[in-house]
């Protein structure tokens, strides 16, 4: 059985104050939810003092960003130790708007997982396709080569430590889905993939839907088999939308 995953990604959004009063509200809100695990990614300057607010409860902190390096002469950039030291358990890599903005590629992503698993944070490795790759009939080419480029040299005890978040890019913040049923076979599609390198870990590996997740759609998503959880960026902004969200069942 898989613990559906329910990520809030706050992006460059929220002060301190408004980072500690949602996670101050979310806390209390959710104290009682235990059939699923919920994950939230605030902004670097709000992580530690929310990672310190949400210690001894139900909800886990992640970071949105970290480099491929340990330590070290690279100005402005945020070790791996550092977030785990922080109370971070998560950490986002590969996310479009940082493929798109910063140009990380697979090259990148694949380094920045292989550093977060040896600081012991789990990755959420993002992928999917340009609206462009869809219309040409490329997306599952695009996917496959996500996932072997971005996954390269793991072992095969990491691959049970990794979750992967499908979003198409053209879905994220502009309000529109994939279908249901699209987004159950690109699912399934990513877990036969995993399984061809890694056998019986893609039965166990989340892998969570993202692209304009809201409170009205999440139940029929979390009805899919292989769709395990969600990561959610707009609406995990209001924390009553997010908290609705949490509580779909
Ligand atoms: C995201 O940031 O990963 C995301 C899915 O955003 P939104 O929910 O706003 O589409």
């Amino acid at each position: 059985m898989r613990k559906p995953l329910i990520v809030g990604n706050w992006k460059m959004n929220k002060t301190i104050t408004e980072a500690i009063n949602s996670a101050k509200t979310l806390k209390s809100a959710i104290h009682n939810v235990k059939n699923l695990e919920v994950l939230i990614c605030p902004a670097f300057t709000s992580l530690y003092v929310v990672a310190n607010i949400l210690k001894c409860s139900n909800i886990n902190i992640g970071s949105q960003n970290s480099f491929w390096e340990s330590e070290g002469a690279f100005t402005g950039e945020i070790s791996p130790i550092m977030l785990k030291d922080i109370g971070c358990s998560y950490v986002l890599v590969g996310h479009s708007e940082r493929r798109e903005i910063f140009g990380e590629n697979n090259k990148i992503v694949n380094q920045k997982i292989k550093t977060a698993l040896s600081a012991g944070l789990i990755p959420i490795l993002c992928i999917g396709e340009t609206f462009k790759e869809r219309e040409c009939g490329v997306t599952f080419n695009v996917i496959r080569k996500q996932i072997n480029e971005c996954l390269l040299g793991l072992t095969y005890e990491q691959s049970f430590l990794i979750v992967i978040a499908y979003e198409p890019v053209w879905a994220i913040g502009t309000g529109k889905t994939a279908s249901f049923n699209q987004v159950q076979e690109i699912h399934y599609f990513i877990r036969k993939t995993y399984s061809e390198i890694y056998m019986d870990a893609a039965e166990k590996i989340r892998i969570i839907y993202g692209g304009s997740v809201n409170s009205n759609n999440i139940s029929d998503f979390m009805k899919k088999y292989d769709i395990d959880g969600a990561l959610v960026g707009k609406a995990s902004l209001d924390i009553e939308s997010f908290i609705k969200i949490i509580r779909y069942s």
